[in-house]
């Protein structure tokens, strides 16, 4: 079967090739690929900065953001034939840490954790994958190709669900604006599911972007261009997407009284910034605000993200996947151009 395939960290050694069917042993649920998302996660692979074929072998079926048709699945797996899944990156640690052994991967505490696609283990980026019924999530049908964007939503589900959980440790917390730093599929998906929760919702991006500017009006929220400084604004939730280390810089501290920082983008290593650590720090203690970082997501999140996009417009959804490529050139998806928001690999 086609599949895409890289060689981590080695620059540019994408490619479609041939490969072996997926082994029994990756689960006993069979999907046809329908669709791959790409993400910043993928080009950083593709790079060859981030990645880990799996043990013994040195190319990675890359794709971690799945959408599929069922082809074969146990009477007992949840699925059967014809429905439309997605799967779970990442698998517990073998130990398994306090986390993983509570199903709280997302949360492994001695990073031996494997992901499907990035970590040791083969993506879903091949004509054919299996899983094992724990890690597949059923998809609405009705969603069609915006099924794809199960996975990024988990991710976001899995930011909104610590932030709120946090900022229950005061009684009295009611947030009522968001500000979302970056307008990539994350932070519009983060915006998205602020606007769900009746949040006075703000997206700051870099540069002017017509059709970001649109899906933020249509979340009936506001769209900024510029820095945080043009933004003036305190919020009460602050999700910074953008990854961007000036952008980190620029939003710790900066939220209302008892407000949250949730830092969802990943910044590549090498920036130095000068920061008043002491206003910070004052700030910080002062407001009793809160910074954290968050990353993947476990089987609940992608059920939060399942009822996140079945209660959205589906025509927003839609209009977040600008661009399909057919699995001959995928590597034209990594290529970013103007127009960008989702990219998929089409595989149907
Ligand atoms: C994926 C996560 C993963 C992270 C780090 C992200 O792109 O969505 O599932 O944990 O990369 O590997």
């Amino acid at each position: 079967m086609r599949a895409l395939t890289v060689a981590p960290g080695i620059a540019n050694s994408a490619r479609v090739e041939d490969v072996a069917d997926p082994p029994s042993s990756d689960g006993a649920i069979v999907v046809r690929t329908l669709a791959i998302g790409v993400c910043g996660t993928d080009r950083e692979i593709v790079c060859g900065h981030f990645g880990w074929a799996p043990p013994g072998e040195t190319r990675l079926v890359i794709g971690h953001e799945s959408l599929g048709i069922v082809q074969e699945a146990p009477p007992d797996s949840g699925v059967s034939a014809g429905d439309f899944v997605a799967g779970i990156v990442r698998r517990p640690d073998p130990v398994p840490c306090p986390s993983c052994a509570v199903g709280e991967w997302d949360m492994c505490r001695n990073g031996r954790y494997t992901e499907r696609g990035i970590k040791e283990r083969h993506g879903f980026g091949s004509q054919f994958f299996r899983i094992e019924p724990d890690f597949a999530i059923k998809v609405d049908a009705s969603l069609g190709v915006a099924g794809v964007l199960v996975e990024p939503t988990s991710v976001v589900a899995k930011a909104w669900d610590h932030t709120e959980r946090i900022g229950q440790r005061a009684r009295s917390w009611q947030p009522q604006t968001l500000l979302v730093t970056g307008a990539g599929p994350v932070g519009l998906l983060a915006a998205l599911m602020g606007a769900q929760r009746s949040l006075d919702v703000h997206v700051l991006d870099h540069h002017e972007h017509a059709a970001k500017r649109e899906l933020v009006r249509r979340l009936g929220g506001t769209y900024h261009v510029g820095t945080l400084a043009d933004v003036r604004l305190k919020p009460d939730v602050l999700m910074e997407c953008s990854g961007a280390p000036s952008v980190v810089r620029d939003v710790l501290g900066n939220t209302a009284a008892s407000g949250i920082v949730c830092l969802v983008g990943i910044t590549e290593p090498g920036h130095g910034f000068d920061v008043d650590l002491g206003a910070l720090n004052r700030t910080m203690v002062l407001d009793n605000s809160t910074v954290f970082g968050t990353v993947n997501a476990n089987r609940l999140h992608y059920d939060m993200a399942g009822e996140a996009l079945q209660m959205a417009d589906k025509t927003w959804l839609d209009a977040l996947i600008t661009r399909r490529e057919p699995v001959e050139h995928w590597t034209q998806s990594l290529q970013r151009q103007p127009d960008d928001i989702k990219v998929i690999v089409d595989f149907s």
